[in-house]
């Protein structure tokens, strides 16, 4: 039995920033999702890998107590996405995206997974994300992830989904490239007339701005020193929001305020190594330990 069902990107990632370079490193959105997620609650994979997909990386998920009864293995290549960072981390630079077999995904959910009540459609292309939603029985709560790679190819697609998820989440730069505005306050409305309950837009390191309807929280991030990689700290952060939501078995207000809380704490451990280095090491007692010094940030 699985807590919360994930679908996204398994991939190898080619990352330049200002402290290094990874080649062909382990990446993808379900892959730091389902990490994240992973420290709260049992998380299970809906994804596709090549043929050279490495025997270490499903060892390192099945570490994680991560089902990957959900994972497809098929002749080609992994998905590869490519992306460098110039100073200001918050912004990627796409170089390269292939989709390599992910084009051949069919998006099977199998059927021990099927009545799973937590749902993340983290990012992937909307046609596999509505897929998934039309196998499920009796979600209760579906959040969904995008980026601008899928808001230029497949619009449309994607709106549809929008008004079937209780849950939208979107960087603040997508978020505009979405609603075509610059203010985010009315990025966020307009996604909530689609029928979303909460909107919430990632600042990267600057923190996560959630929205209700008629009410909005604004989490902090956690001063880092150190920021080495920012890749995957979207999908940390999902993955550590719907995680401890699928923990507490809540979907009130203040629980998903606390959950913001944790997303952007698991984000910020993430970005302190390339790849999925420091997530590999993290520590439960690390997260709480940082969970009380972000009590202490916020109050005033
Ligand atoms: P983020 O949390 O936004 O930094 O997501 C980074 C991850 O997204 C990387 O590990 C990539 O492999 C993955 N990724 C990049 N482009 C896409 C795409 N178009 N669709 C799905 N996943 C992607």
């Amino acid at each position: 039995m699985i807590d919360v069902l994930i679908i996204g990107t398994i991939g190898y990632d080619t990352v330049e920033t200002p402290f290094g370079k990874r080649i062909k490193a382990l990446g993808g959105s379900a892959t730091y999702a389902s990490v994240a997620a992973s420290f709260f609650s049992k998380p299970g994979i809906v994804a596709i890998v090549g043929e050279d997909f490495q025997e270490q990386h499903r060892q390192l998920l099945s570490s994680k107590k991560i089902s990957l009864v959900g994972l497809k293995q098929i002749r080609g290549k992994t998905f590869a996405w490519g992306g460098k960072y110039e100073y200001d981390m918050n912004d990627a630079k796409t170089e390269f995206t292939d989709l390599n077999t992910l084009l051949q995904f069919d998006a099977h959910v199998p059927e021990e997974f099927r009545n799973t009540k937590y749902v993340f459609l983290a990012n992937t292309d909307p046609v596999l994300q509505l897929r998934v939603i039309e196998q499920l029985k009796q979600p209760e709560f579906i959040i969904m992830d995008t980026m601008n790679f899928w808001i230029q190819t497949k619009k449309s697609e994607l709106l549809e989904i929008i008004k079937k998820v209780d849950v939208l989440l979107m960087n603040d730069g997508e978020a505009r490239m979405l609603f075509n505005t610059l203010n985010l306050l009315q990025a966020a409305q307009q996604a909530l007339k689609l029928g979303p309950k909460f909107v919430i837009i990632k600042k990267g390191e600057h923190g996560a701005l959630l929205f209700s309807d008629g009410k909005h929280f604004n989490a902090p991030g956690y001063p880092l020193e150190v920021i080495k990689d920012p890749t995957g700290c979207g999908d940390c952060f999902a993955g550590g929001f719907i995680g401890y939501l699928a923990k507490e078995n809540k979907k009130d207000e203040a629980t998903l305020r606390k959950a913001v809380i944790y997303g952007s704490i698991i984000a910020s451990f993430n970005a302190e190594e390339f790849s999925l280095d420091r997530m590999n090491t993290l520590t439960y007692s690390e997260i709480e330990k940082r969970f009380t010094e972000m009590k202490e940030i916020m109050e005033f």
